[in-house]
């Protein structure tokens, strides 16, 4: 599985890992839980537990809600090398409805070089990985004559941590927020690796490998607006919806851009290898100028690159959801508007809020009450030296024509919990894709999908970084 390995080993390393994931595409993990199988995420935690201890480990099992099961195994290094590496993924997947599908979402077939289900790319083709790469090295201690449960691992001086969470879809409570209260040491480690990094992305013909090295932190806010009730007959300017209408109108337009450091660098190195239209795309945004980007993110730019753009360079404010009225003849008093918004690394809760509070201005805000639903920090992990460096350097030496580049994702993972025990998370889930295939459109989409050949580039990448860091 090695650099050195031969195309025999990996072509079977590869396909056991493909088994192991239409294995587990095959468990319908989803959540919430299904009602008919309450139990998806237990299974796969077993699944993935069975496969451990065949390989002579001694994996374990917490269950802190029934039938949410998250599973954990410690390979030892001879402890010279630091704290652990931690190969963190979960076990959950988001509902599947199966209607516009071509392949059924459990079913994990296996067509024209693709694996299809629900989780294929988010996450159980990492789930895989990993599990094959904490295979590969028991396996390895065994041919040494080792014991893989007790004894160190060949070669490593850090342990190895693998663990996968029930839960990450909706949050983590029944999941990684509890194990970081009652089994720290599941996660506490020196790097982590995480869904959604270092998965290939062709641009103008270059092929980037955004390694996630930060996510955008959310704050949901309720906002109550009062007005007053009265008859329908009698229109009145303080009709609680028509407030409500004029607070969402006042809350939905874009913030002012802000190029964070860790963006900076990436569009800077991004523009320095691209071209043509893309490299002033990269180049404008970069700079900061706000009129600029937005010209360009409309003209030049496929619409959605541009969304995910826009989001990765502001704070961001969604009005999504609206409770008001009582019948069509009531003039309703009262308006309920729930609002997500996403921070950039630096925006602290506060400011957020404050930012709402001026929007609505003093002649709404003297009716509406702003009340916190829910917050998570922004994250940063470094972008040089350490972890970061191996997985950039392993990245270049599995695929010379690839460029590394440190990205923040404008979504939430698992990494909130890890950050809590100070554990730097990379986004690194190594797959080369296909020039035009799209992984965003895959991520809790339709037909989600990977291909066999995109594995089978990861895998050693994965194994590499393992070894390099642990070594
Ligand atoms: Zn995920």
């Amino acid at each position: 599985m090695t650099s050195a390995a031969t195309t025999v080993d990996l072509d079977r390393a590869t396909d056991d890992l493909v088994g192991i994931l239409r294995d587990l595409i095959r468990i319908r993990s989803i959540n919430p839980p299904d009602p008919d199988a309450p139990d998806g995420e237990l299974l796969v935690a077993r699944y993935l537990a069975r496969a451990l201890a065949a390989a002579g480990l001694d994996p374990e099992i917490v269950e802190p809600v029934p039938g949410r099961g998250s599973v954990h195994v410690r390979l030892r290094g001879d402890g010279t090398g630091g704290d652990p590496l931690l190969l963190l993924s979960h076990v959950d997947v988001v509902p599947a409805p199966s209607e516009r599908w071509t392949h059924g979402p459990f079913d994990a077939d296996l067509a024209a070089g693709y694996v299809y289900g629900r989780g294929a790319v988010d996450m159980k083709g990492m789930v895989a990985m990993e599990l094959s790469v904490v295979l590969q090295l028991a396996a390895e201690a065994r041919a040494a004559g080792l014991d893989p449960s007790r004894d160190p691992i060949p070669g490593l001086r850090r342990d190895v941590l693998f663990t996968s969470t029930a839960d990450e879809e909706a949050g983590g409570a029944a999941g990684a927020a509890w194990i970081v209260e009652h089994r720290p040491t599941w996660l506490a480690a020196a790097g982590a690796l995480n869904e959604a990094g270092a998965v290939s992305m062709t641009v103008a013909g270059s092929r980037f490998y955004p390694i996630g090295v930060a996510e955008k932190g959310y704050a949901a806010y309720r906002i109550r607006v009062r007005g007053t009730w009265g008859h329908g007959s009698m229109p009145r300017d303080d009709n609680a919806v028509v407030l409500a209408a004029d607070a969402i109108g006042r809350l939905a337009g874009p913030e002012v851009t802000h190029v964070t450091p860790v963006m900076k660098r990436s569009l800077d190195a991004a523009a320095a290898v691209l071209g043509g239209d893309a490299g002033r795309v990269a180049r404008a945004i970069g700079a900061g100028n706000d009129r600029l980007a937005e010209a360009v993110l409309d003209g030049l730019c496929d619409p959605r690159d541009a969304l995910v753009l826009r989001a990765l360079l502001r704070d961001t404010i969604s009005p999504d959801v609206v409770h008001a009225g009582v019948k069509y003849n009531v003039i309703p008093g009262d308006a309920e508007i729930e609002v997500d918004c996403r921070v950039l690394p630096g925006t602290t809760e506060a400011a957020m809020r404050a930012r709402l509070v001026e929007r609505l201005g003093p002649d709404l805000g003297a009716v509406c009450t702003i009340e916190l639903i829910v917050w998570g920090e922004p994250l940063e992990a470094p972008a040089e030296g350490g972890l970061y460096d191996i997985l950039a350097a392993t990245i270049r030496d599995h695929d010379p024509a690839g460029i590394p580049l440190p990205v923040m994702v404008p979504f939430a993972t698992d990494a909130k919990h890890t950050a809590a025990l100070g554990v730097p998370t990379y986004g690194f889930s190594p797959l080369m894709l296909d020039a035009d295939e799209r992984l965003l459109d895959r991520f809790h989409g339709v037909d989600e999908r990977v291909s066999v050949a995109a594995l089978r580039w990861g895998l050693p990448v994965l194994y590499d970084v393992v070894r390099r860091f642990c070594g």
